[in-house]
Formats: C-alpha cells, sequence, structure tokens
C-alpha cells in the first residue's frame, strides 16, 4: 500500500512538472492534488520508471480527472544505482531567495579565459532556487564532463517540464576552455597560464599544490586567474543554492568544508550521493588538495560539493540526471 501511496506522490509531481516554465508565478498555476500528510518527507521516493508510473495513474486516478501527460523519458538506472531513493532529512542550509527573482538571461557571457576564450553559461527554468553546474574546470583531461554538461543541456532545452517551477540551473559547460583545447592530456587540465583552476581559490589556498604524485602551479594567489575571479563574481552576485563542480574519475562526491561551517555542504553532498549512487561522505584522501573551489563557495555560505564521476570516458548522465532530479525537490522545499 505504501508503494501505491508513494507513487501517487510522484505521480501529482510529475503532473504539476508540466507547467514548469509557463510561468514563475504560482498563483496562476493550477491546483494540485493535496499530499497525504501522514507520509514523512523522508520518506518520499522517487526516480520510478515511467512504467510504473502509468500503471499506478491507471489504477489511482477517477475516470473524470484529466489524463496526465507522462513524460517520454526517464533514464533507465543503471545495475549499480538503488532504483529507490529515500531523501535525507532536510535541514536547511542556505537562506532561501526572495519569493520573485529575475532570471538571468537564457545565455551569457560572464568572463574570458587567459587566452581570451569566452566563458559561457546557459540557464533553464525559471524558478527563484539557482542551482549552478561547473563542467571542464579540468578541460581535456577530464573532457567527459564537459560531454555531461553538454547531454544536460540538450536535455532542459528539450525537455524544460523536468525543471520544477521553484528551480533554475545555470549551466557552465567548459570553465577551462584552453585546456580543453589541448586534448585529453595532463597538460588539458591546466588553463592557459599552466594554472590548476581547482587549486586558485580563496579558502585554503596555498603557494604550492599537487595533483597525485607531483606538484601543480596554484597561481600567486588566490583567485588571480581571469577564469577563478570571474566565476567567483559571478557566484557572489547570483548566490546560487548550490553550486557543483565536475570532475574525474575518483567516483565520489565531495563535500565542501572550508571556513567556520564546514558542515554546510554535507546534506547536499548526500542528496547527491544516494540519489546517483557515488560514494559520498567521506573526505578526498587520494592526495592533497587545497583552494579548490567547493572549500571556497562553502566558505561563503552556499553549500559546494564536486562531483567525481566514475569514469574519464564516460558522460554518466542518467545518474546524474536522477540526483539532480532528487536535489531539484530538496532544494525546492526550502
Ligand atoms: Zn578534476
Amino acid at each position: 500500500m505504501l508503494r501505491y501511496v508513494t507513487s501517487f506522490i510522484i505521480l501529482v509531481i510529475l503532473s504539476g512538472c508540466q507547467f514548469t516554465n509557463v510561468t514563475n508565478d504560482e498563483q496562476s498555476l493550477p491546483t494540485r492534488a493535496q499530499l497525504p500528510t501522514d507520509i514523512p518527507t523522508s520518506e518520499l521516493l522517487l526516480s520510478p520508471t515511467v512504467e510504473e508510473v502509468t500503471a499506478i495513474f491507471i489504477a489511482t486516478a477517477s475516470p473524470t480527472e484529466t489524463p496526465v501527460i507522462v513524460r517520454t523519458h526517464t533514464p533507465a538506472p543503471s545495475p549499480t544505482v538503488p532504483a529507490v531513493i529515500l531523501l535525507p532529512s532536510y535541514t536547511p542550509s542556505h537562506t532561501p531567495p526572495a519569493i520573485t527573482r529575475t532570471p538571468l538571461p537564457s545565455s551569457f557571457r560572464f568572463g574570458q579565459s587567459a587566452e581570451g576564450r569566452e566563458l559561457l553559461a546557459y540557464r533553464y527554468g525559471t524558478g527563484r532556487h539557482w542551482i549552478m553546474l561547473v563542467g571542464g574546470i579540468h578541460a581535456g583531461f577530464e573532457s567527459n564532463t564537459i560531454s555531461l554538461m553538454e547531454r544536460l543541456r540538450l536535455e532542459w532545452q528539450n525537455r524544460s517540464n523536468e525543471i520544477l517551477p521553484e528551480i533554475s540551473f545555470i549551466v557552465i559547460p567548459r570553465l577551462n576552455p584552453d585546456g580543453e583545447q589541448r586534448g585529453r592530456i595532463v597538460e588539458g587540465r591546466f588553463n592557459g597560464n599552466g594554472v590548476d583552476l581547482n587549486r586558485n581559490w580563496g579558502c585554503g589556498w596555498e603557494e604550492t599544490a599537487e595533483f597525485g604524485n607531483g606538484p601543480v602551479n596554484p597561481g600567486l594567489a588566490p583567485f588571480d586567474q581571469p577564469e577563478t575571479a570571474a566565476l567567483a563574481s559571478l557566484i557572489q552576485e547570483t548566490q546560487p543554492s548550490a553550486v557543483l563542480f565536475y570532475h574525474a574519475a575518483a567516483d565520489g562526491v565531495f563535500a565542501g568544508t572550508c571556513g567556520d561551517n564546514p558542515d554546510l555542504s554535507a546534506n547536499l553532498a548526500e542528496v547527491y550521493g544516494f540519489a546517483s549512487g557515488y560514494p559520498y561522505g567521506g573526505e578526498f584522501d587520494a592526495y592533497k588538495v587545497s583552494g579548490t573551489a567547493p572549500a571556497w563557495v562553502n566558505s561563503i555560505g552556499i553549500p559546494s560539493a564536486d562531483i567525481e564521476l566514475s569514469s574519464d570516458d564516460n558522460a554518466e548522465f542518467d545518474r546524474n540526471l536522477r540526483a539532480l532530479q532528487a536535489l531539484q525537490r530538496w532544494i525546492a522545499a526550502q
């Protein structure tokens, strides 16, 4: 019975999603069914298959109800990912933005690279909670993170109803276009000045930095590189509800912990890790890291994490899309 009741919740959520992007004014949205009150939020089930949703709708809907348009695309779970996802209990960790917010342009330039290439961002959805996704910080060396960003852009261009009314995504596919030009070699990890852009941020920055068993250039000072300075300004101006940086291929979700509130990003990492199936909750300990992007974002009061894909040649689209769906529901509850 629980399965059917909780699945009905999913149905209600999905039916609401049809109206995403029509307007940012919730007052004009069609009235939604009331959720049962006897099921705690922590037991909401997510990520059913389309077939399950369809079958449950037929079983539970009255003949007079308007038919629900079920999404035609739901990613098939990979064998290693649980098909049923329990949301961790919700703890607010970031001050919610005002009820109304002027959306960013659908695409915009926010800076340029060391070699003068444009840094571009794309916005999907019009909700007041902004989730920022950053791919390609290590560029050519981790080019599957760029592929993932491009797959997500295509997904939300074609299926805008997958974004909840409360949510906007800001997608930055390639923070390091200089390194992308160098290709999938270790030099493709760095920007045009030879700096590692994930060692150049302002919380825990050090004059010497490491990657693997060797040294990398962290810049002469925090934010002395145009890419990190531009993105830091954008984050401060836009105050996203969460910022995720994509890497490969350490297989895990690693929360930013720098600053006065080292646990600020833990819930974000838990939601994403649980829904995606990537390990979460631990510190990155393969080698010492300093001055990373999520560390600084956490230190200014915004939850942030590194998402390390499990492979270096696959976008791992399905499991990341599923995690972003769970993340939307979690943040929309703020
Ligand atoms: Zn990386």
